[in-house]
């Protein structure tokens, strides 16, 4: 059986189905109940928010055999034959292609011909702010004075470019973009009905990626189930859409936590290493704080928890609601400064070493110190970095508040030391914050002391995280200033610091041509479902700031050869194979499996970025 793309699947065929948009829909049920029928309505809002989508329900509303209600049967020959788009009653135009704009004045001026089958002739106008001249005089002129069986349901992203002859005429709803969680609990919805598994984070991800539009995001997912071979992953999200990947600012905040400066810096030029976007990274530091502070003061989001919900147990265990705050509203208002910065890297640091210096003062004692051990929740006295820098960097902990006693907020520092649970778990079973960072996500051992075993690092290196990672690779980007040429394009793309659909759109362009004034791109046609115009002219801008070039850009759909996204599969099991021989060939780990008859899960190593 054929894969039907979910936004297809799932695209709603009578209102209650549809996810958000309450205000509009209340409003229309109404009208309906009551036999209150306009004969013009416009639908606003931006892309994929579900316009055409009411607009079609609506059709049905009218147009059903069992009569005009808000709940149309959905069985009758007119329900079916709008649902499957074949209607003769139900006139599609979509003003935005320029194919049929020139048969819209003709089809207008077919509007005082009754209906063939229904009771009404419906005009479905998508885009009409795009509407030619002619076609717009047309409608204006049908609008003053519609005929009976004529409705006209128009839809536009631009209501601004509307004449007011034509606003004025309409009954007019604005749909409103769906927040973020609205998507992912729909996505998450639509998963478990598939019976597809996914990950909280992964969805999260989805759902802020998407920008308020359903269809984007299960277009996205449709694209991370095939990606993630029938599953849809962290990794593979944020992979689609260049994004850092919540779990990769977890080093931060462990050495931020433990005031351990120099690892924060070995962190932060890690990230940079890897090209990471500091606007970017700060914003997913900014999602950790806002979890890490849900999960302080209502234990209960642990549950729903966008990131991993494993280390935010324990930074909302080590951290002090203060120090979150204040590290929320420091990067916060410091961020717009780190990405107009000519050195973003320097920028950042300067504001991380900030949140160190500005913390609250920290008082000095012998129980406060052993506080500062507990974060790593290492249950055997270790003698790795983590307790033991923490008080050289730092000696924090202070005080905590006073509400932390009550039984509103999660754990203290003290619980988490007196933890059964932590007790009695062999040390390789438990996260501390090297590991989480090593990202070695074997769950049959851990060890306390992690080696450093992304792909791109050195293995020997590890004890104190300091040293960078080695070399590069022939697949890895060499960070030269960014050129534009057939040949740099895949391995380039990703200077651009693209994210979100842009990014994913523009990693499976291949470049065709490139001139002193132009630059062409083919998009593969089979991940062209996000595409949209304004692509292309984002591409430009993009390209321009980064090179200094102004080069026209075009855009058409067709099969494609190298891409980005191909480049970075290719490098991404490059650094995987490297990571999977640093850890076999680890002295540690083959004496670990020795003793303890320990074996390396498959498939559990991981790469820290992509
Ligand atoms: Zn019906």
């Amino acid at each position: 059986m054929a894969y039907t793309v979910l936004a297809r699947k799932y695209r709603p065929q009578v209102f209650r189905e549809m996810v958000g948009q309450e205000h509009v829909l209340k409003a229309l049920i109404n009208a309906l109940d009551h036999n209150r029928l306009h004969h013009a309505y416009l639908f606003t809002g931006t892309r994929g928010v579900g316009k055409t989508t009411v607009a079609r329900v609506l059709a049905k509303c009218f147009n059903c055999d069992q009569g005009v209600s808000s709940e149309p049967c959905g069985v009758c020959s007119a329900c079916q034959e709008i649902a499957e788009g074949r209607s003769v009653d139900l006139i599609e135009v979509d003003a935005a292609s320029r194919t049929k704009v020139e048969d819209t004045r003709e089809l207008l001026e077919n509007v005082q011909y009754a209906p063939t089958r229904s009771r009404f002739k419906i005009y479905l106008i998508d885009e009409v702010h795009m509407l030619s001249s002619h076609s717009f005089n047309a409608l204006l002129k049908t609008l003053e004075e519609p005929p009976e069986h004529a409705k006209f349901l128009l839809a536009t992203t631009d209501p601004q470019k509307l004449p007011a002859t034509i606003l004025s005429r309409c009954l007019q709803f604005h749909l409103k973009n769906l927040s973020p969680d609205r998507i992912s609990a729909y996505l998450a919805h639509v998963l478990e009905r598939e019976m597809i598994q996914a990950e909280p984070a992964a969805l999260a991800e989805l759902g802020r990626a998407a920008e308020g539009s359903m269809r984007d995001a299960l277009s996205l997912t449709d694209q991370a189930i095939a990606f993630g071979g029938g599953q849809v992953r962290a990794a593979d999200v944020s992979s689609m859409l260049g994004s850092i990947g919540s779990g990769n600012v977890l080093p931060v905040l462990d050495a931020l936590q433990l005031g351990q400066a120099k690892a924060m810096l070995d962190a932060v030029g890690i990230l940079a290493e890897h090209g990471a976007d500091f606007g970017q990274v700060i914003d997913t530091l900014l999602q950790w704080l806002h979890q890490i502070a849900l999960c302080q003061w209502v234990p209960a989001t642990l549950e729903q928890a966008q990131v991993d919900a494993q280390a935010l147990a324990r930074l909302a265990d080590a951290m002090a609601p203060q120090d979150v705050q204040l590290y929320y509203q420091m990067l916060s208002s410091g961020r717009p400064e780190v990405v107009s910065s000519s050195d973003p890297k320097a920028s950042f640091e300067m504001l991380l070493l900030r949140l160190l210096a500005f913390r609250p003062a920290i008082a000095f004692s012998e129980e406060l110190v052993d506080f500062a051990v507990s974060p790593t929740q290492n249950p055997v006295p270790s003698t790795s970095s983590s307790g033991v820098d923490a008080s050289q960097d730092s000696p924090r902990r202070d005080a905590r508040p006073q509400v932390l006693d009550t039984d509103n907020v999660g754990a203290t520092g003290e619980s988490s030391v007196e933890s059964p649970v932590l007790d009695s778990t062999p040390p390789w079973d438990e996260p501390s914050e090297v590991a989480a960072e090593a990202d070695v996500n074997s769950h049959s051992y851990e060890p306390a002391t992690e080696p450093d075993w992304t792909g791109s690092a050195d293995p020997e290196t590890e004890e104190t995280n300091a040293k960078k990672p080695e070399a590069v690779a022939p697949l890895e980007s060499l960070g030269a200033p960014f050129t534009l040429s057939v040949a740099s394009w895949p391995a380039a793309f990703i200077d651009l610091g693209l994210t979100g659909i842009l990014y994913n759109v523009a990693s499976h362009c291949e470049c065709v041509r490139v001139t002193d004034t132009a630059a062409d791109f083919c998009l593969d046609e089979r991940n062209a479902s996000l595409f949209n115009e304004s692509h292309v002219a984002k591409l430009e801008s993009a390209l321009a700031q980064a090179e200094g070039v102004a080069r026209k850009v075009s855009v058409v759909l067709g099969s494609v050869r190298e891409t980005p996204a191909g480049w970075l599969q290719r490098r991404d099991e490059a650094r995987l194979q490297r990571a999977t021989e640093a850890i076999t060939n680890d002295p540690v780990v083959q004496a670990l499996c020795q003793t303890f008859d320990a074996h390396v899960v498959p498939n559990s190593i991981k790469t820290r970025l992509h």
